[in-house]
């Protein structure tokens, strides 16, 4: 059977299987090439690439700068790849995902357009059971979950939503072909990062947008421009120690982090350090200061500054405040990068829609009514994000040791061993799953560190004769506890966030993440492996 052929693979065995062929699930294979396993990749979309393959709406860019965000694992690929712009955008971190899939022939074991529904550890055997939609029912040693983070796209359901007679997306599942937006009346529903990207390219494009905003977001400009070869010559000549420095950095991210309190400073002082972190761009203004993210009173000043900016921008006093976050400390969910997204409210094709003051009440056939009136529209965009973390996880059917479902033991909130591994499910490793840095990094240095960590594992355990590895429950207890504990001495946990779980009704209230930072965290990591393993319990 070939990778992405039609049919099931029935009664195929292999050493591990991967779900996903994003990232994470790509390297993995890589990894698991090298080590002389078998693997299978079942991958949903018909592409690589998983995040970079759905979300291909307008303005869809990444906000962590393209030498950055990319591979550190191949020298060769490293200095080859040209990146064209300071931020790349989406269609081309897409192409870097093909170049590489392509580079280390990696389609062949990946099965495209297929989703794993079931996974069932068989304590007998020691084994996974894989079901796909499509009909595959393998068998395999290690499961490898490289579904990501932000994957499962939700839509809220608003009364009606069926009824409209337009045409609706949700900015993770955009269209390949694209979509024509000239002349349009489009309705926006969701300001975080997508929204933020999404809305100044569709007013360049649309008649007119009508943006629905239920809590301002902080944004922070990323004065994107194309590459300058000099400082990607540059870059290229320094990777070695530039990688090893995002490795331990606190977000695996060049970015300066200044250890100073923001109320020592002088006014004056403020203003220069604030002043020249907006100028460079992007997450450069959360290192500004060391207690911006721990201290409310320090946290507001820099908050302020930024609405100053907002105020700067948006010519209408009112539509300025509207855009303010005054509910949530800057930095505490997720900081956005835009392009021109404030002075977008300077169009004049341009509404904004306060839906806390204004509700959305329904979607009739010809547009959105809010409490306030009527707004029509011929498109709605739903820019209205994700059960992060947890959700395309759970959206398989796992299984475990005794036939626990995952479901059921995440009931109260995930629960996991330094986010690789969670107790009862043998075998299974999470990359970049809940209780590692994940969501609060560079995803590439994350994944990268993962998977290495994953396969340097499984070569010991081939060559321990380890059949099995589990997290120990003591040990996950006590890490749930730490990351709880750590998250608790930061502002997080003050912001109704995804990275809370807030964004979905009924789901539990638990900071998932864990903000101890990239460099401490590896460190936790390998020392676990360097002491054998510890906490986690190994089976001949
Ligand atoms: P998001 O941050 O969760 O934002 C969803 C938006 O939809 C929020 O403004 C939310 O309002 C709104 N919303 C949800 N349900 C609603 C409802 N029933 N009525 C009205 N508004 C509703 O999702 P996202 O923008 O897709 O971003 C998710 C994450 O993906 C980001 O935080 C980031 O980590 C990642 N991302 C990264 C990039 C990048 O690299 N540039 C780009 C896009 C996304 P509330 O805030 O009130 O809930």
């Amino acid at each position: 059977m070939t990778a992405g052929g039609g049919g099931g693979e029935p009664g195929a065995r292999y050493d591990a299987v991967v779900i996903g062929a994003g990232f994470s699930g790509m390297y993995m294979l890589h990894r698991l090439r090298g080590l002389g396993m078998s693997a299978r990749v079942y991958e949903a979309g018909d592409g690589v690439g998983g995040t970079w393959y759905w979300n291909r709406y307008p303005g869809a860019r990444c906000d962590v700068e393209s030498v950055q965000y990319s591979y550190s694992f191949d020298e060769d690929l490293e200095q080859e790849w040209e990146w064209s712009e300071r931020y790349p955008s989406q269609p081309e971190i897409l192409r870097y995902a093909e170049h590489v899939a392509d580079r280390f022939d990696l389609r062949r074991d990946i099965r495209f357009g297929t989703r794993v529904t079931r996974a069932a550890y068989d304590g007998s055997t020691r084994r996974w059971r894989v079901e796909t939609d499509r009909g595959d029912r393998v068998e395999c040693g290690f499961l490898i979950a490289a579904v990501g983070c932000l994957s499962a796209a939700r839509v809220p359901g608003f009364p009606g939503a069926d009824s409209f007679r337009g045409a609706s997306y949700h900015t993770g599942r955009w269209p390949h072909e694209g979509v024509d937006l000239t002349g349009r009346r489009v309705a926006v529903i969701g300001t975080g990062s997508s929204g933020i990207q999404a809305i100044p390219v569709i007013a360049g494009q649309a008649a007119h947008v009508t943006v629905f905003q239920r809590t301002p977001n902080f944004s922070l400009p990323a004065w994107n421009r194309p590459l300058d070869p000099e400082e990607a010559r540059w870059v290229k000549a320094n990777y070695a120690a530039l990688r090893q420095d995002m490795r331990t950095s606190p977000v695996g991210l060049l970015v300066a982090f200044n250890d100073r309190s923001v109320l020592e400073a002088g006014e004056e002082e403020r203003a220069r350090e604030f002043e020249a972190r907006w100028a460079e761009g992007g997450f450069a203004f959360l290192g500004a200061y060391g207690d911006m993210s721990i201290d409310p009173e320090a946290n507001e000043v820099a908050a302020e500054f930024v609405r100053g900016k907002i105020r700067e921008i948006v010519r209408d006093p009112e539509v300025a405040e509207r855009l303010s976050p005054r509910d949530h400390p800057i930095g505490s969910k997720r900081i956005c990068v835009d392009t021109g997204y404030y002075s977008t409210y300077n169009r004049p094709n341009v509404t904004l829609v306060d839906v806390r003051r204004d509700p959305i009440k329904e979607i009739t056939p010809t547009g959105v009514r809010t409490a306030g009136g009527h707004h029509s529209v011929d498109v709605i965009v739903y820019a209205t994000g994700y059960d992060a973390m947890t959700g395309p996880l759970l959206a398989v059917d796992i299984t475990g040791e005794g036939g626990r479902s995952l479901r059921d033991k995440w009931r109260a909130g995930p629960r996991a061993y330094l986010g690789l591994m969670t107790a009862g499910f043998p075998n299974l490793f999470t990359i970049t799953g809940p209780g590692s840095p994940s969501v609060l990094s560079n995803m590439l240095v994350s994944i990268e560190q993962h998977v290495d960590w994953i396969a340097d594992c499984l070569a010991r355990l081939r060559a321990g004769g380890i059949a099995t590895i589990d997290a120990d429950p003591a040990a996950e207890d006590a890490w749930v506890a730490h990351v709880n504990e750590v998250a608790s001495y930061t502002l997080y946990p003050r912001a109704d966030s995804w990275y809370m779980g807030a964004n979905i009704p009924g789901k539990p209230r638990v900071f998932m993440p864990y903000a101890g930072g990239v460099g401490a965290y590896r460190q936790k990591c390998d020392q676990v492996a360097a002491d054998g393993y510890e906490g986690f319990v190994l089976s001949a």
